[in-house]
């Protein structure tokens, strides 16, 4: 398959863009910018559609889908009921990077929604996404458009090293502006519980919904603790090369990996170092690289991802990487990385 590559880093191309409403409408595939990552989109009330977006990504098929709306009046098709926290955390944070997970209508295919009487909804703020949605019908599920396990792409070239041949069209929208995956908050218990952390805080859902609660299975390096959201069992946003974070006192971490990445070097292997700007001069060994400064964490969550595919492509035969427990990203931040990691951590 031709995969054709859409310029809309400048502006969104008209004629591109009604090419690509079409081609999701027809059961294509389209991969496109969001404020969160790049997402790989299908027409989410087409079962066949979601089969494709599977197949491309090489997802296990329990591993449900994201449908992604343009505006609010699309919820009530693919809901059989609206609670007032949806509603009250719709006129908070969307359009934004906020997933709510709730029960979904007959009008949403299993497929889509992993075989679950549940189905997650995102109203993605990105013009581009926006107005995509709108010209394929309203409703696109679209998951990370990452070949499965891989980081998820927050630049559209990462989209094509990927999938280019695989999937229809790729819209390149420039690099994403929070780079980590959106929260997802389930409201179908009689507690809203997080699922996934990401840029909308804990404390920011309380302050709308008042008591929220955070999936204990996020915390756990233990596998017997399963998280509710069934994706986050798998492994995640891995880098080829085997990922260990240095995590104590400042100084103290950044002489454990100045030595750690000697001792690869002598022992014939390259160190790949996650660091930031405060830091990242300081280091003589390996190949190092600033994540961001820990004064703006978004830099750092929009950084990340990107610098363990970097990796991947040097070739490194390890990375180590400095922990970044931030005052407000700090939890979304520590939970891919943990996963990237496979929570594999050295105290100092
Ligand atoms: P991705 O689109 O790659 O970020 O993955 C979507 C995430 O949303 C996965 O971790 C899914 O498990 C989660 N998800 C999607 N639908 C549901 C649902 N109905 N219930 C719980 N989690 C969901
Ligand atoms: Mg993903």
């Amino acid at each position: 398959m031709n995969t054709i590559r859409a310029d809309m880093t400048k502006s969104i191309d008209p004629d591109l863009m009604v090419l690509a409403g079409s081609i999701i409408r027809s059961g294509g595939l389209v991969a496109f910018p969001t404020e969160t990552v790049y997402g790989l989109g299908g027409n989410a009330l087409d079962p066949e559609a979601s089969r494709r977006i599977y197949a491309a990504k090489g997802r296990p098929s329990d591993n449900p889908l994201i449908v992604h709306i343009a505006d609010l009046g699309s919820l009530s098709r693919i809901v059989s009921r609206i609670p007032d926290s949806a509603l009250a955390l719709a006129d908070a944070f969307w359009p934004g990077p906020l997933t709510m997970i709730l029960p979904r209508s007959s009008e949403v295919p299993s497929e889509t929604t992993g075989g679950l009487d549940t189905v997650a909804v995102r109203m993605p703020s990105h013009p581009v996404a926006l107005e995509l949605i709108r010209k394929s019908g309203g409703y696109i599920a679209a998951p990370s458009a990452n070949t499965s396990g891989r980081p998820s792409p927050t630049r559209a070239q990462h989209v094509y090293d990927d999938l280019n041949g695989r999937i229809d069209m790729i819209i390149d929208g420039g690099p994403v502006g929070i780079g980590i995956e959106s929260t997802i908050i389930d409201l179908t218990e009689e507690v809203p519980m997080v699922l996934r952390p990401g840029f909308i805080s804990i404390d920011m859902l309380r302050a709308v919904v008042g008591e929220v609660r955070m999936d204990p299975g996020l915390r756990a390096d233990d596998p017997s603790f399963r998280p509710k959201a069934p994706g986050m069992k798998y492994r995640h946003y891995a880098p080829k090369a085997s990922l260990i974070i240095v995590e104590g006192e400042e100084n103290a971490v950044r002489a454990r990996i100045e030595e750690l990445a000697r001792e690869a070097e002598e022992n014939g292997g390259l160190a790949g170092i996650i660091a930031t700007d405060e830091d990242a001069s300081s280091y003589t060994h390996g190949i190092v690289r600033s994540a961001g400064t820990r004064s703006d964490e978004i830099t750092i969550s929009r950084t990340l991802f990107g610098i363990l595919r970097e990796f991947d492509d040097l070739h490194v035969s390890v990375i180590y990487s400095e922990a970044f427990d931030t005052p407000q990203l700090g939890t979304a931040i520590m939970n891919r990385l943990l996963k990237a990691a496979g929570h594999q951590v050295i105290l100092v």
